[in-house]
């Protein structure tokens, strides 16, 4: 198979499946055409998963187009946008026509799920890596950024932050999950699910946002530094959690959630006038909610640990280059 047939037959004729998709020109030319709607502005991010890095080696094929454009559409989420359209830069060690159904059906399954359309790429022969682009929209100014918190914010969570770091760990050996977690943890590594619709539905509460794709701590850090304040958190409601369902250590289980990355939930901070009607109106098919501190004065998370001792925290998230 070369190249052109395998754009064709896996990508550029999975194309064109959503109505009013803005796009005036999708695969085929120099460059694709897309129209953003009037009143609105382009959201651009990108992410690259490379085997071994991001994802182990063995890994389904199903899993990894699934995860390449669910860190993409977190982001996004993060933003408190909607996605529209995304390209797609494989670089592959061979044509494995096997490999790319799988890969392409894990891909436009979620694509299709919020109604994403591809709209161009590039195909190379190399080592496994995928490069998404996604662009996405929203009305003008009301981008939710990471340097909008204040002193006085709370801090809250989507959903169960450690998961998928602790089905890592299983997958490598180093913990045994309990049989009936297994599957579940494992799919929170391998099959993220992103926060879209609890990040439009934030859009109007937070004062910022930011995806946990590095841990907890780290990505906290990352609001802390552009918003110029600090925070203290108890992660105690957290943990307790994982701990009843898996029986490993406490200091573990708080390990995973403040430091394990590859989560994709969202973490937010709320002014205090916003609290009541946030935890109120929070629509029940969303993603639960879980408030796990305060923004205050100063630099650094100081955490308060199952035993009530507050202490300052060290960040140890992933950081490539950082050996
Ligand atoms: P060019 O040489 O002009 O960069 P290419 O030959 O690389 O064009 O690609 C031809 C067309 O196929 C372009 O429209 C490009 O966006 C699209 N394309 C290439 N690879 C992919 C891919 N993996 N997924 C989607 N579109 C792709
Ligand atoms: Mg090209």
């Amino acid at each position: 198979m070369d190249e052109f047939s395998l754009i064709r037959q896996f990508f550029s004729a999975r194309q064109n499946r959503h109505a009013d998709n803005g796009v005036t020109l999708g695969i085929g030319d120099d460059a694709a055409i897309i129209n953003p709607d009037p009143g609105e502005q382009l959201l651009i991010t990108t992410d690259t998963l490379i085997s071994g890095v991001h994802f182990p080696a063995q890994t389904s094929a199903r899993a990894v187009g699934h995860k390449a454009l669910a860190v993409n559409l977190s982001d996004i989420a993060a933003m408190g946008g909607r996605p529209r359209w995304l390209t797609l830069a494989l670089s592959l060690p061979s044509a494995d026509a096997t490999w790319l159904k799988m890969f392409s059906d894990g891909l436009f399954a979620l694509a299709d799920q919020y109604a994403v359309e591809l709209v161009g790429g590039d195909t190379t022969k190399g080592p496994l890596s995928i490069t998404i682009t996604v662009i996405g929209s929203i009305a003008r100014d009301e981008a939710i950024k990471r340097s909008g918190a204040q002193p006085g914010d709370a801090i809250f969570v989507t959903g169960q932050p450690g998961m998928a770091a602790l089905g890592l760990a299983d997958i490598q050996g180093k913990i045994k999950l309990p049989d009936t977690e297994q599957a579940v943890y494992r799919s929170k590594l391998e099959y993220p699910h992103p926060r879209l619709s609890e990040g439009q539905y934030l859009q109007s509460f937070v004062s910022a946002m930011i995806d946990i794709s590095d841990g907890l701590a780290a990505d906290l850090k990352h609001i802390l530094v552009a918003s110029g304040c600090a925070a203290i958190v108890n992660p105690e409601i957290l943990t307790r959690g994982l701990a009843r369902a898996t029986d490993l250590p406490t200091t573990f289980i708080e390990n995973a959630v403040l430091h394990g990355g590859d989560d994709y939930e969202l973490l937010f901070t709320v002014p205090d006038q916003q609290l009541a009607t946030l935890k109120q109106t929070w629509p029940e098919e969303l993603a639960p909610l879980c408030e796990i501190g305060r923004i205050t004065k100063g630099t650094g998370i100081r955490v308060q640990n199952h035993n009530g001792n507050v202490s300052k925290l060290t960040i140890h998230g992933y950081n490539h280059f950082n050996e």
